[in-house]
């Protein structure tokens, strides 16, 4: 067998799913080390503006900087993070580093830059969620530094309660972004009825836009749609040129995506694209 010539002993379903549950519990500890070691980081993807090709803001994401297997993308641990709640603290964490960067930035470069933060369903259920959220935000509610990037699922999940975190977070000048937008059930018409600011394509619809006429009849569709409604459009994994043209030609607002710049730690973030005089 595929097992025997590598020289891996077969395994029965209890030992396998023994195996996986010790995994799970080594990830976990893993992570409750990695806060108070403070192993996470922030990266910062750059937004651009679609016409004047403008630095317009930055997106924090969240990066986890193992001591063994270094640089670890969030789609990996997010979801034990979500499980064992730990996002709660990790999500507070992110939000007062990203809030920090973003004042530094805005006062030593750019005065108008932006900085979103992603937050999980598993944070948005936290009853002080937005209590936490006004201790951090209040004391700049002048500034307005921070954004927030939803996915319609989340919000889909309680509508009651999205409304009300929605106008809780304008409230604190937070600009509120529909991410993955399109991989959802929802639509933009009742989407429309909550109080948002921004969509974002979800990257899927632009990896398929130079190649599907439907993709690029939906994505069409969708940026009309969504300027009907006064909501800005940014797009996500914007990977060729091709698709940032054909972007502009659609009047599609915003750009981010490896094409236009990758995500970058701070300091890197500061140098390549703040430092210019
Ligand atoms: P997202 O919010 O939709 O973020 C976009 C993801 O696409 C990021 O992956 C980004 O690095 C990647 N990306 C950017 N440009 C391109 C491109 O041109 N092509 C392709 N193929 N991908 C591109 P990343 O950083 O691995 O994050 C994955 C997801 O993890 C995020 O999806 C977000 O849902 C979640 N996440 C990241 N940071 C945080 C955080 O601080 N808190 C929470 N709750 N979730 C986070
Ligand atoms: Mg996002
Ligand atoms: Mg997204
Ligand atoms: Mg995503």
């Amino acid at each position: 067998t595929e097992a025997g010539k590598r020289g891996v002993r077969t395994h029965t379903f209890g030992e396998h799913l023994r195996g996986l549950s010790a995994q799970r519990l080594e990830l976990e500890s893993d992570l409750r080390r990695a806060l108070e070691q403070n192993e996470f980081e922030l990266h910062y993807q750059p937004k651009f503006n679609t016409l004047s090709r403008r630095l317009v803001g930055a997106e924090a994401l969240l990066r986890w900087r193992h001591p063994r297997t270094g640089l670890v993308s969030p789609d990996s641990f997010i979801p034990a993070l979500e499980e064992t709640g730990l996002i709660v603290p990790v999500g507070r964490w992110v939000m007062k580093q990203a809030l920090e960067t973003a004042l530094r930035w805005r006062r030593d470069h750019h005065p108008t830059l932006r900085i979103a933060v992603n937050v999980s369903a598993r944070e948005l259920r936290q009853t002080d969620f937005l209590a936490n959220c006004r201790t951090l935000l209040e004391p700049h509610l002048a500034d307005q530094p921070i954004d927030v990037e939803l996915t319609e699922s989340q919000l889909m999940e309680n509508v009651e309660h999205s409304m009300h975190l929605l106008e809780g977070l304008r409230d604190l000048g937070c600009r509120v972004a529909i991410d993955d937008f399109g991989t959802g059930y929802s639509s933009l018409n009742y989407l429309a009825r909550l109080p948002v600011d921004d969509i974002k394509i979800d990257k899927s619809f632009i990896a398929l836009l130079t190649q599907s006429p439907e993709t690029m009849g939906l994505v069409t569709n969708i940026i009309t749609l969504a300027h009907s409604l006064s909501l800005s459009v940014v797009a996500e994994g914007v990977e060729e040129e091709e698709q940032a043209k054909l972007l502009r030609l659609l009047r599609c607002d915003t750009l981010q995506g490896y094409l236009v710049g990758m995500p970058l730690n701070a300091e890197a973030f500061e140098a390549q694209l703040l430092s210019v005089a």
